[in-house]
């Protein structure tokens, strides 16, 4: 039988409810959580290892970084099929696409989570961790890259995001759907992940903001962010990609500094340069903007970060091969 190594995070999912506060706190650990999950260990062998026990809004690129590492370890290990990576639900979708973007080869590595605690009425999270691993061990998996098993489907971590607050069924890929799903004991994939990019930096290095622009926005925190030294600003615009008129000269000082700026909507769909007013995306484009295509600005921002960090501590990026890595991805 082959290898599925759990790797815990923390998250709902390892989470009880605290007499004191009433509230969910960090309380399960990692063994406890596979423990008690029938017909888990039929499935295929089994390590857990436990990472840290986070709430995932406290998880930092810097933990996604050592987090990628450890699978890499893992990965690289013959009897091992693939990892199982359990997290907090408010913070999945970003540590899923760091993750694929830092891994190479076909195992396939999966996220789960829950949105219900394991004390609550009909938790989610010990049949999310059984479909993860049948995904995880199974072959038809490969090449996948990063995915996020919730759910019964299966989602691709560049494409996923969190659509609900409470609801089990909160995560989706708008207008692409899931790749594929676990009925029972099958997993079943109808499409396969095309375009998948690797990023390898040393160390990551590099510093990016991301500013959400609204209506009236100004250059104000452009500025701000310029003044703070950053290497990358992502800035989350409107439908094609749109600003207000207000920001580009907030964007026009930033790029003078050599500081790359990429631009994702905030509507899902793809960025464009097919508005020519002022604050419309050709001009950004014409500026030296950087069309994000379909990311979010979250996963914008990590992307960013990693492609910078690839450049070193002290070397500069060259902006045209990074307009590439966006403009050419999606
Ligand atoms: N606040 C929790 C977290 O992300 C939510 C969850 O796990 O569902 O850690």
């Amino acid at each position: 039988m082959s290898k599925v190594v759990i790797i815990t995070t923390g998250g709902t999912i390892a989470m009880q409810h605290d007499s004191v506060t009433g509230a969910a706190v960090p309380a399960v650990s990692g063994a406890d959580l596979v423990r008690a999950i029938p017909g888990l260990g039929s499935v295929c062998d089994l390590e857990v290892r436990e990472f840290d026990n986070l709430s995932s809004p406290a998880i930092t690129p810097d933990h996604m970084f050592r987090l990628a590492a450890m699978v890499r370890q893992y990965l690289a290990m013959d009897d091992v099929s693939g990892v199982v990576i359990t997290h907090g639900t408010d913070s999945l979708e970003e540590s899923a696409y760091f993750l694929d973007l830092s891994l190479e080869g076909h195992k396939p590595v999966c996220f789960t989570a829950a949105m219900r605690s394991g004390d609550e009425l009909s938790p989610d999270g010990p049949r999310n961790i059984l479909a993860a691993v049948r995904v995880a061990a199974s072959r038809s998996a490969r090449n996948m890259g990063s995915l996020v098993v919730m759910n019964e489907q299966i989602h691709a971590a560049r494409e996923v995001t969190k659509t609900h607050a409470a609801n089990v069924a909160t995560f989706q890929s708008p207008w692409w759907g899931p790749l594929g799903v676990v009925d029972g004991d099958r997993v079943i994939f109808r499409r396969a992940q095309l375009g998948r990019q690797t990023f390898l930096p040393h160390s990551l290095c590099k510093k990016v903001d991301l500013i959400k622009l609204v209506t009236g926005s100004d250059a104000a925190y452009l500025d701000f962010a310029v003044s703070r030294g950053v290497d990358g600003i992502v800035v989350e615009s409107f439908g094609r990609g749109n600003v207000p008129p207000y920001v580009i000269p907030g964007i026009a000082r930033a790029l003078e500094k050599g500081i790359i700026v990429v631009n994702a909507t905030r509507t899902g769909g793809r960025v464009l340069d097919e508005y020519g007013y002022e604050g419309g995306m050709l001009q950004q484009h014409k500026m030296g903007v950087i069309m994000a295509g379909e990311l979010s600005a979250a996963k914008a921002r990590l992307k960013l970060m990693l492609i910078l960090s690839q450049y070193g501590p002290d070397g500069r990026p060259d902006p045209a091969e990074v307009a590439r890595y966006f403009e050419h991805s999606m």
